[in-house]
């Protein structure tokens, strides 16, 4: 039996695993479906954005960014654009722009040998035993079953764990992100963050990674999806100069967007959710790197302090009051972002807006 074992090795799972295997006194594993190989195809649809929130966290922790998983151009603006209101604004960012397989790839790399991965090995059922849990799994085709004192869900916005073993609490809500990569010989130098209400009452994106221009968007998840995502690309070549010719692949996955702090969790019994498992993703840009860093040293912290125990999680419930605060200020400035006249009201202001 492992004192603990983390569903998802994902920026949440590989970092919580990082910490844990350096103190040697637990017995962890972390089980993934996916392979992290170099010739794996399957990787999680995304930005790619590192915010500077995200890279305080590393740096807090005196963890360095390889030059390596960073691509060009660095981006140093959001290009703000409402094409409701007809208007846009430039606000300064420091992002890092990365190839997320690289990223993921490297915050693997920094798991001690001690820590067992089993990669390629989706968990499909989780049951509560009296010591812990039993996991059922498959991996080449093959079942098999491992039992934990203390199961961590790092599996993301479709946690199995969350489903399963959460399932009397509130859950943050879904919505599908599309996204389309297209050749470019151009050069953005901004991130394009777009409003529109006719398409979602979330938003869509453009940003450039080496020769490829990505766009994307956050939809309710209805039967409109497709008709959504084509009105984005229609509005998107009507009200901005980006090139988009010829369509190299296509991508999708879910985000969560939590409403209220309620729908944050974090503990329940011997079961812990961190990363966007546990519904903690910004409200207002879907910037989720940041709170799967801090979930998961605070998690870590209280395992190694007090065991694989149930106090741990309790404890980790504590520290997240952080993080249900950093929530519940992003869902203040929600209505400044997502209400048509608010924003207007903002923009037109020029409040913190840069040429
Ligand atoms: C289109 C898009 C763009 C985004 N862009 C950005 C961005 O630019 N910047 C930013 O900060 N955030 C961004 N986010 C949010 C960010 O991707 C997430 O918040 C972040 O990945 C959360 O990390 P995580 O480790 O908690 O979960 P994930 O990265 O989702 O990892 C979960 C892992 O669990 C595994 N898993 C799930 N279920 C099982 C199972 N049953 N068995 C085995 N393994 C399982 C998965 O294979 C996966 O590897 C974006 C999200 C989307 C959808």
């Amino acid at each position: 039996m492992f004192d603990v074992i983390i569903i998802g090795s994902g920026p949440s799972g590989a970092h919580c695993a990082k910490h844990l295997g350096q103190q040697k006194q637990l017995e962890v594993a972390v089980i993934d479906a996916r392979d992290f190989n170099v010739q794996d195809r399957s990787h999680k649809a995304c930005g790619g954005l590192l915010s500077s929130h995200a890279q305080k966290a590393l740096r807090q922790e005196g963890i360095i960014i390889p030059d390596d998983i960073k691509v060009e151009p660095q981006l140093n603006k959001v290009n703000t654009s409402d094409f409701s209101n007809h208007l846009h604004r430039f606000y300064p960012r420091s992002y890092i722009n990365m190839d997320r397989r690289k990223f993921e790839n490297w915050l693997i790399s920094l798991i001690p040998k001690n820590v067992t991965l089993l990669y390629s090995t989706q968990v499909l059922t989780i049951k509560k035993t009296q010591q812990g849990f039993r996991l059922e799994m498959i991996h080449n085709k093959q079942k098999s079953m491992l039992e934990c004192k203390i199961l961590i869900g790092a599996d993301g916005a479709d946690s199995i764990v969350s489903r399963t073993l959460f399932t009397q609490r509130q859950h943050a809500q879904r919505y599908v992100c599309m996204q389309e990569h297209y050749l470019t010989s151009e050069v953005q130098t901004s991130y394009y963050g777009i409003f529109d209400e006719s398409i979602t009452d979330y938003y869509s994106w453009a940003l450039q990674k080496d020769k490829t221009i990505i766009i994307g968007s956050a939809l309710c998840i209805d039967k409109q999806v497709h008709q959504n995502f084509d009105t984005f690309k229609t509005k998107l070549k009507q009200n901005t100069n980006l090139q988009l010719h010829e369509l190299k692949s296509t991508e999708g996955a879910i985000v969560l967007r939590p409403r209220s702090i309620k729908e944050l969790n974090y503990h329940c019994g011997q079961a812990a959710l961190i990363g966007e498992a546990s519904g903690t993703i910004s409200p207002t840009s879907a910037e989720g790197f940041s709170y799967a860093f801090r979930s998961a040293r605070y998690l870590s912290e209280s395992l190694l302090r007090y065991g694989a125990t149930e106090k741990a999680l309790k404890v980790y419930d504590l520290k997240c009051m952080k993080l249900r605060f950093s929530i519940a200020l992003k869902l203040m400035k929600l209505p400044f972002m997502y209400q048509p006249w608010l924003r207007k009201w903002v923009m037109l202001s020029k409040i913190t807006s840069v040429k």
